[in-house]
């Protein structure tokens, strides 16, 4: 245990480069002292990350600690999920997050899967429990979700196709998460929704993405951020106050867990866990 009394799950992205492969091991190494429950990588759409993604999997398995490797379906086929699943069992891998991706825009989506729920179905019908798989969540309602109870409603039935657990996007308004909770276990589903954190450690770069991924980010953060402006101590201390408040409030109500979106970095996931404990 990480020294909270809740498992917490750390979250990469595959490096580009050797040097950034090597940055990252640095960064795992010192996350490692938090203990964490698993480390997922995440997936280009498309596949086209796939081999970084893998080799970032295998690394973190052959430093002994629990693996999850994301897995996004849209643009492909049975053929080609078969293929990679038996790969992944392979390596030794345990653990998927079930996702259907977005495809840069110019792809056609083509592909034989629509939604995540078609892969968590047909991951469970290829692998039996092979796999723990956690699927994707909204709190604050995917983008492009047709409404807000469609979503919840796709939400479940990706649930019911087999996940064991969900992480969330992440969010910066607590109720968001809560009332989320609660409105799936209405529909039905009582499996663990682990709030996904994200650090504020840099401004534009934050603001940009939210608007893309249905993350809010509330007024007052927002006019925070931009009055700092270029003064980044400034902005890593006020993120810092944020999310760990966040954290508290998700603790204190009870959540199964937190994974942290790191970013590939160690500094502000390592502080937040050294105030909550
Ligand atoms: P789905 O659950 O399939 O939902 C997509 C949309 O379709 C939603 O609007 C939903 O309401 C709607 N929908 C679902 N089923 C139906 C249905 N039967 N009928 C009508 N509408 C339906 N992206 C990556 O590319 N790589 C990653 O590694 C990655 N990791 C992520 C990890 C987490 C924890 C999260 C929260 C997101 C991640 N994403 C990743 C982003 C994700 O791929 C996108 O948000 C994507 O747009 C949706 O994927 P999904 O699996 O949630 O899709």
């Amino acid at each position: 245990m990480s020294g909270l009394k809740l498992p917490i799950s750390l979250e990469f992205f595959p490096p580009k480069t050797p040097e950034g492969a090597e940055k990252l091991r640095a960064v795992r190494e010192k996350l490692y002292a938090l203990k964490p429950e698993f480390c997922s990588v995440t997936y280009g759409a498309g596949g086209s990350t796939q081999e970084g993604t893998f080799s970032t999997v295998s690394a973190i398995l052959s430093e002994g600690v629990a693996a999850a490797s994301h897995f996004s379906c849209i643009g492909a086929t049975k053929a080609t999920v078969r293929e990679e699943l038996a790969t992944l069992q392979a390596m030794g891998v345990k653990r998927l997050v079930a996702l259907r991706g977005d495809l840069p825009s110019g792809y056609g989506a083509g592909g034989e899967f629509h939604y995540a729920s078609d892969l968590v179905a047909f991951i469970r019908a290829e692998t039996g429990d092979d796999f723990h798989i956690e699927v994707a969540a909204y709190p604050e309602i995917h983008p492009q979700a047709k409404s807000p109870e469609s979503d919840l409603q796709a939400f479940a039935t990706k649930v019911k196709a087999g996940a064991n657990s969900a992480i969330t996007q992440y969010f910066y308004n607590s109720d968001a998460y809560f009332r989320f909770v609660d409105d799936v276990y209405k529909l039905g589903v009582d499996v663990p929704v682990v709030p996904g954190i994200m650090p504020i450690s840099s401004s534009s770069q934050l603001l940009r993405f939210s608007d893309a991924c249905g993350a809010e980010i509330p007024r007052w953060i927002r006019l925070r951020l931009q009055g700092y402006g270029d003064d980044i101590a400034s902005i890593k201390a006020f993120g810092l106050d944020v999310v760990s408040d966040l954290c508290e409030q998700l603790i204190n109500g009870g959540v199964p867990g937190i994974h942290f979106y790191t970013m590939n970095q160690s500094a502000a996931t390592s502080e937040i866990v050294e105030r909550l404990k």
